[in-house]
């Protein structure tokens, strides 16, 4: 693929329509239909279209996705990863957690990341670029075309991926939108997830956009010096301002907000750290994920009793919590674990 080839998968009808000059509106729905609706992986399979068009659109943009699956690698769990070479020799990778009655896709917003958070693979691999909305919505596209295959579909999308999804927020605005659309996928926003290491003032401009997205929020821990050894963010945006941000998102949303909870031992696992996460959330609509750590550094996992014992502080605090499952950990696909910044070293 060419660097800059123009692509049809981040626009929605009016645009297409517009980029398409002499194209009638109908057609142009019709086009969206078949990429975002029926997911198909190419333009001639979009039966109701004359040929002149289908030769058209081979003829200018050769592919329906601006990406290309280089391989994927499949858990013992049943977890898939898949690894797409973009235009410019970048690379994401996205995961595909399937369980009986769901099919969750978590997806990635950049091409590294600039947080760098201490604990996280793909902030250690450094930051290259934001994704186009194209990019970002064709990760679902690719996979849900391979399902539909199956007789199976996509019912939830986390932006929990490579990336600072609100350090990209045009981009994955316009992605939430097209996978939103009564003529695409039509997912609700209900079932797309938002999650971020904290940008505060893009928390408060997500609320105002006036769409059901569920927030994820990573916290980690609950001080400010604390947290910001590991995450570096909070000397930008500390803990006041990022739990004011959130506070307004619940307050225009009326969304429960999750908080992400990386349990690091002998940091930030102690009874007493979750005694004083429940304080600071007591009284916010809010749902706490425990993560057990992946290590990537020098960072260790607590013992499974620590862990529940955690739990167990912030149930008896009245704070709705959950353990996160851990999936598709033997290859490299678990929460932190993504790292690919290009085609190199893949294995
Ligand atoms: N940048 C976004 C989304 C990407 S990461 C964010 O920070 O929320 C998704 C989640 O995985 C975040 O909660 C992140 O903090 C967590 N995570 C990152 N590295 C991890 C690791 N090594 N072990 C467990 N969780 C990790």
């Amino acid at each position: 693929m060419e660097q800059g080839k123009r692509h049809l998968a981040g626009l929605f009808p009016e645009e297409i329509e517009s980029q398409l000059d002499g194209v009638p509106a109908f057609r142009a729905r019709q086009i969206f239909t078949w990429l975002h609706k029926h997911a198909v992986g190419s333009f001639r399979h979009m039966h109701n279209l004359p040929q002149d068009l289908i030769k058209l659109l081979e003829e200018v943009y050769q592919q329906v996705w601006p990406l290309e699956l280089v391989t994927t690698r499949v858990s013992t769990d049943g977890t898939e990863k898949y690894l797409f070479a973009l235009s410019d020799g970048g690379a994401v990778e996205t995961v595909l957690l399937p369980e009986e009655d769901r099919q969750t896709l978590c997806i990635s917003t950049q091409v590294g990341c600039a947080m760098n958070c201490s604990f996280c693979a793909t902030g250690r691999s450094g930051y290259e670029r934001n994704l186009t909305a194209g990019e970002i919505v064709a990760q679902v596209l690719y996979v849900q075309h391979r399902l539909r295959a199956e007789g199976k579909t996509l019912s939830n999308i986390v932006y929990m991926g490579m990336g600072e999804p609100l350090a990209n927020y045009e981009a994955v605005l316009k992605s939430a939108r097209l996978l939103n659309h009564p003529l695409g996928l039509n997912l609700g926003a209900r079932r797309l997830t938002i999650s971020t290491c904290g940008l505060a003032p893009q928390i408060r401009d997500l609320a105002e956009e006036d769409l059901q997205i569920n927030l994820a929020v990573s916290l980690h821990a609950v001080e400010d010096g604390y947290r910001s050894e590991i995450m570096p963010i909070n000397k930008r945006y500390p803990l006041g301002e990022l739990l004011a941000a959130c506070d307004y998102y619940t307050q225009r949303t009326n969304r429960r907000i999750s908080y992400e909870y990386a349990l690091i031992s002998g940091f930030n696992d102690h009874p007493q750290h979750a005694e004083e996460l429940g304080k600071l959330l007591q009284g916010r609509l809010c749902h706490v994920n425990l993560i057990p750590i992946n290590p990537v550094g020098k960072e260790e996992r607590p013992t499974a009793q620590r862990i529940a014992a955690f739990a167990q502080v912030l149930e008896r605090m009245r704070i709705p919590v959950s353990i996160r499952k851990e999936r598709g950990t033997d290859i490299e696909a678990a929460c932190g674990q993504l790292r690919q910044r290009s085609l190199e070293g893949w294995s």
